[in-house]
């Protein structure tokens, strides 16, 4: 494998602290690669992080968003209300369930759903929300809890984006009236290579959702060593983090100040040098309270603009193509004009922390030569 460092070519990568591959070969060496103290301690130094009382780590984030509507009891008959604009994972996870996805629209200038267009989509049979923290910035849908919890309406936070963002003075996460839902994905603001987390909002949700990342048998490993047997006591799947995972992560959360700082200066980087831009629109992500994600611009003729910084390497992406319009989704289509008005234009900006200041205002200048050529500016 080739070592050259990411650049501006590469939309997103992840970042490596150094002690990563030192502690994947300890884990290797050690022959345990299941789920093991490892993989507890992971889940502790998490929840000593967020400030809640118990976390509990799974093996992605679609792993972590169909464990948390298990543990619920969402299932047939059910609606689940979910933006369209979000990542694919989050609305097949209502598919795995059985449920049906509700598909609303998003405010454009932050692409997160308001408690608003939550409340307008609500009918006898929702049984959750799924709000999405577009590029890291929480959704407080706190002004609702007690119109949801009076109609029995669970709250499953997609906090993929949102590692480290806090709502108000709370870690994203600590807010008890709602699951969160964390991904450590190759490309999120802490990676475990693969994996990811639910926090719980009571003891019972942590040990459903315990049970169902071990195919349903409560037994610890080494429990089960020590007996001829094991139960299986409900629905299960194939979801413990596993201890290689685990210990990507630990090496990851040791530095996580430093993921915190740089995608913040990052992201103001590219506010300043795309000021100036005329038709630009940055999406905001309310930087004092986020650890930024994405760095999204909306811009006119989005296509045009995309082929050309593509054609001079720059490796912008799009989050993401709405899933209202899917194929696999095609009997939930409503009409989201908002939703369809913002997917045409926008365009995420390489963002990762192996770029540079020079390389944030080479793409803020591309991006000026871009817009110029297809005649957007
Ligand atoms: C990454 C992501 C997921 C899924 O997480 P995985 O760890 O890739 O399974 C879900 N929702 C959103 C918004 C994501 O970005």
């Amino acid at each position: 494998m080739s070592l050259t460092i990411p650049d501006v070519r590469r939309n997103a990568s992840p970042y490596l602290y150094g002690q990563e591959a030192a502690s994947v070969v300890r884990v290797l060496e050690a022959g345990q690669y299941g789920h093991t103290d490892l993989t507890a301690e992971f889940e502790s130094r998490i929840a000593a992080y967020l400030g809640v009382p118990d976390v509990v780590a799974v093996s992605s984030g679609t792993a972590a968003l169909h464990s948390a509507l298990l543990a619920t009891g969402i299932g047939p008959g059910d609606e689940v209300i979910v933006p369209s604009m979000t990542f694919c994972a989050t609305v097949q996870v209502i598919r795995a369930v059985g449920a049906s996805p509700r598909f609303i629209d998003v405010d454009p200038a932050t692409l997160c759903v308001t408690p608003q267009l939550v409340m307008e989509a609500v009918t006898d049979d929702t049984a959750a929300v799924l709000p999405v923290l577009f590029g890291g910035r929480a959704v407080d849908l706190r002004p609702l809890r007690e119109d949801l919890a009076e109609r029995g309406i669970v709250v499953i936070e997609d906090a993929a984006h949102a590692f480290g963002s806090h709502c108000g003075p709370q870690h994203v996460g600590a807010d008890d009236t709602a699951l969160t839902c964390f991904s450590f994905g190759p490309v999120k603001n802490l990676t475990c290579g693969q994996g990811g987390a639910v926090i719980p909002r009571t003891p019972e949700e942590a040990a459903a959702v315990r049970r169902l990342r071990m195919l349903g048998v409560t037994q610890s490993q080494s429990e089960r060593a020590e007996t001829t047997g094991y139960q299986v006591e409900g629905f299960g799947l194939r979801y413990q983090l596993s201890s290689i995972n685990a210990a990507i992560g630990l090496a990851q959360l040791d530095h996580f100040d430093t993921a915190v700082r740089s995608r913040r200066h990052l992201w103001r980087t590219y506010s300043d040098a795309l000021d100036a831009l005329e038709g630009v629109t940055l999406v905001d992500v309310d930087l004092d309270h986020t650890v930024p994600h994405l760095c999204q611009v909306r811009v006119p003729h989005r296509d045009h603009v995309f082929a050309h910084l593509r054609a001079r390497n720059i490796g912008v992406g799009v989050h993401y193509p709405p899933n209202h319009l899917q194929p696999a989704f095609a009997r939930w289509r409503r009409d989201l004009a908002a939703t369809e008005r913002v997917s045409r234009e926008i365009l995420s900006l390489p963002f990762h922390q192996h770029l540079t200041e020079a390389d944030v205002h080479r793409v803020g200048t591309a991006l000026g030569h871009a817009l110029k050529a297809t005649g957007g500016a």
